[in-house]
């Protein structure tokens, strides 16, 4: 029997919120190896919001992907073969194989990871590209001091549980903003915010007030719409807000901010950014590869299983039915 590669295509743009049927699962043979090649088993997949930004066919901060491909996404896996000098049988890597099982790449569009202090899981998480994202917003954006109150949204998930606990070890307070009892007692309990807001409830804009008593000076916005609009009105003269991302108006939503004076009566910088764009990418992974090494960063995942299951998992996260990073194992 010829050996098969499972995929996850794109086949159809969403009309309004992503479904199912925009994406198709299909075999393909795998292919012999050419010189220079790598054959990637992968492991994990790594689900990520702004894929659904690549799924439109419009401008955004992640530039559409084309109907008919494999979905475009980070993968750690470990090398089965290999006809190139430096990677070898059983080297673990990171790579943007997207939603598939196997992946063939040249030796520069892989980066050889150590799972022997870190999970390889990790790497797409705390220790990739989310954790860079929190590290960057917090480290060199938001300009933050000890004495100062952050506010931080998504903040059970894989960009704000990362952002929080910086936050504390800078000396601030933490705020965080979640979906429901069960994400806020983590996010106080198991990751050190001194407070967490559900914003599900009708009290939450008391909630705010009540955990912001000397207002809030900086926000790391992950999800923009009402939980932006909320948070505007706590801010204090001369805050700052990070828009790292606006999940709650990915998914064919569009939430106009309600009070934009707000931006002049109280002089606040707002300032957006992609991670892929920031420098100083080296000097973060090594913070947060030492911090997960030393149990000093926790983060917790929600992981599918199968390959089959990533959609539903994909349109969950849109949802917050994920819990920490959403990953998708595939072996
Ligand atoms: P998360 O692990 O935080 O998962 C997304 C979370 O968003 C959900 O768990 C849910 O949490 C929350 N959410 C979903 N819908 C809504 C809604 N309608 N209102 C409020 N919250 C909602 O994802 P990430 O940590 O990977 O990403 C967080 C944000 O950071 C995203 O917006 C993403 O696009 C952005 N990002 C931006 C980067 C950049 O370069 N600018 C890089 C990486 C991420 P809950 O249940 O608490 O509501």
């Amino acid at each position: 029997m010829i050996p098969t590669n499972r995929q996850i295509l794109l086949v159809s743009r969403p009309i309004r919120s992503a479904a199912l049927d925009n994406f198709r699962l299909v075999e393909t043979p795998l292919l012999p190896l050419e010189g220079g090649q790598i054959r990637v088993r992968n492991h994990y997949l790594s689900l990520d919001p702004y894929m659904r930004l690549r799924m439109n066919d419009g401008a955004s901060y992640a530039a559409p992907q084309a109907l008919g491909h494999v979905m475009l996404g980070a993968t750690v896996g470990v090398v089965e073969e290999s006809r190139d000098a430096v990677f070898a049988p059983g080297d673990k890597v990171l790579a943007a194989f997207g939603w598939q099982e196997y992946g063939i790449a040249r030796a520069e569009e892989l980066r050889k990871v150590d799972d022997s202090r870190v999970p390889l899981s990790a790497y797409l998480g705390s220790v990739g590209m989310p954790g860079v994202a929190a590290w960057m917003g917090v480290h060199r954006i938001l300009q933050l001091e000890a004495s100062e109150t952050l506010v931080i949204s998504a903040a059970s998930g894989a960009v704000g549980g990362v952002a929080g606990q910086l936050a504390k070890y800078l000396g601030l307070r933490v705020v965080g903003i979640a979906g429901g009892p069960e994400k806020c007692g983590y996010v106080i309990g198991d990751l050190g915010f001194d407070a967490c807001i559900d914003y599900k409830l009708d009290s939450m804009l008391e909630e705010l007030h009540a955990s912001t008593p000397a207002g809030a000076d900086a926000y790391f916005d992950n999800v923009g719409g009402n939980v932006l609009d909320a948070v505007m009105g706590r801010m204090n003269v001369y805050g700052r807000i990070v828009v790292c991302g606006r999940v709650a108006e990915y998914d064919g939503v569009n939430i106009p901010m309600r009070n934009p004076g707000l931006i002049l009566d109280r002089r606040l910088k707002i300032e957006g950014f992609g991670v892929m764009e920031q420098k100083g990418w080296r000097t973060a992974l090594e913070d947060l590869s030492t911090l997960v090494a030393t149990g000093r960063l926790k983060f917790r995942e929600s992981v599918a299983h199968g390959l089959e299951k990533a959609p539903e998992a994909f349109l969950g996260l849109l949802k917050g039915r994920n819990f920490g990073k959403q990953l998708v194992k595939l072996t």
